[in-house]
């Protein structure tokens, strides 16, 4: 097996030399256990914040992949069969099965498994509990998303506009912005190219915003506070433009406004709801089947170019979910 371990702690933007890779002899399965293969890697931004309260250095980097069962001594999980793994950037991993969660049964042939590590998989999740158990989204409401071309974003905003809600979504550049209006987004913008943030969210929603899906933080946060309607609701998801801050940031806080506007803001994890797994994934299959929901992936090719493609989806490289194909 060849693995990516944490060779350094990242110390602001992740390099190079902060990876390493390994290469070691598994042994054979034992009963009850399988061997797996990786078929397509996920890079996914948690890997920067949680890095140091979850891998030591020398450790396997953390990170989800599809795998293939290339051996089995378990009967619930076949020679053949694929299942979504957290064993990490590695190419081959021996598995008792409880970590292993078996790739829908009726997944249709004619559909990457790759999008189980997207839109049909973790990200999708997020963006459904975001919308439905965190901001109630209520048809006819006006929802912003920031990161809106990215693996949540991009969901987010899909399924806003299923509810029929008014959808305004910005990301970095303008190929992202033309994606967003594709997808049926009302209005985007470019946020890197914007003179002034207030005015761009002024301008895509006279009225203010009834809902806020946080994907970013930062100076994005601060403007887009001000520009919520009273009572407005804000799911924070994520805030993506502090990850790689060597000094963490104070505020911004924007206390005067969520008093006066009398706004709810709430954190979550997508894993609150596991519970609600299989039947949210059977949904976001359905609306993707029904075209509802486009997946756009941004693949990296090569197990070599696992920390390539972390850096590059920090850096805004891609278009919808960033994953890697072995
Ligand atoms: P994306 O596919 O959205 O990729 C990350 C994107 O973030 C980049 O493409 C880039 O797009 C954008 N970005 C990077 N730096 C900045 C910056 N300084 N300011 C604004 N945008 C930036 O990733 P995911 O969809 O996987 O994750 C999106 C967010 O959701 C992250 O914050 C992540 O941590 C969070 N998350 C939270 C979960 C939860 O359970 N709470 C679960 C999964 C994800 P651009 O070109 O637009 O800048």
């Amino acid at each position: 097996a060849k693995s990516w371990i944490l060779l350094k702690h990242f110390d602001g933007f992740p390099k190079d030399s902060d990876f390493e890779v390994k290469v070691e002899e598994l042994p054979e399965p034992r009963d009850g256990e399988v061997l797996l293969e990786a078929v397509f890697l996920s890079v996914d931004p948690y890997l920067r914040p949680f890095s140091r309260f979850r891998m030591k250095e020398g450790d396997a980097i953390i990170g989800s992949q599809v795998a293939k069962v290339i051996q089995s001594k378990n009967s619930a999980f076949p020679v053949g069969s694929h299942v979504v793994s957290s064993c990490g950037w590695t190419t081959h991993s021996i598995s008792d099965g409880k970590d292993l969660t078996p790739v829908m049964a009726d997944w249709p042939k004619d559909v990457s498994l790759s999008l189980a590590l997207g839109a049909i998989g973790m990200p999708g999740l997020t963006a459904l509990y975001g919308v439905e158990e965190v901001l109630d989204l209520k048809e006819g409401e006006t929802l912003l998303v920031n990161a809106a071309a990215g693996a949540v974003g991009s969901v987010v905003g899909q399924i806003a506009k299923i509810k029929g809600c008014k959808v305004v979504g910005s990301a970095g550049s303008e190929a992202k912005v033309a994606f967003l209006k594709e997808l049926g987004f009302d209005e985007a913008f470019n946020y890197k190219t914007v003179s002034s943030l207030e005015e761009a969210l002024r301008k895509a929603s006279p009225d203010g915003y009834d809902c806020f899906f946080e994907n970013v933080g930062g100076h994005f946060s601060t403007a887009a506070i001000q520009q919520m309607k009273n009572f407005g609701r804000i799911a924070v998801c994520g805030s993506i433009s502090l990850y790689n801050d060597t000094t963490p940031q104070t505020g911004p806080y924007q206390h005067l406004t969520m008093i006066t506007k009398q706004l709810k803001m709430e954190g979550f994890m997508q894993s609150r709801w596991t519970h609600k797994h299989p039947e949210s994934l059977k949904r976001l299959m359905a609306w993707f089947k029904q075209g509802k929901l486009q997946c756009r992936e941004h693949v990296t090719k090569g197990f070599e170019n696992m920390p390539a493609a972390f850096m590059g989806m920090l850096k805004g490289d891609n278009t919808g979910k960033a994953i890697v194909a072995v």
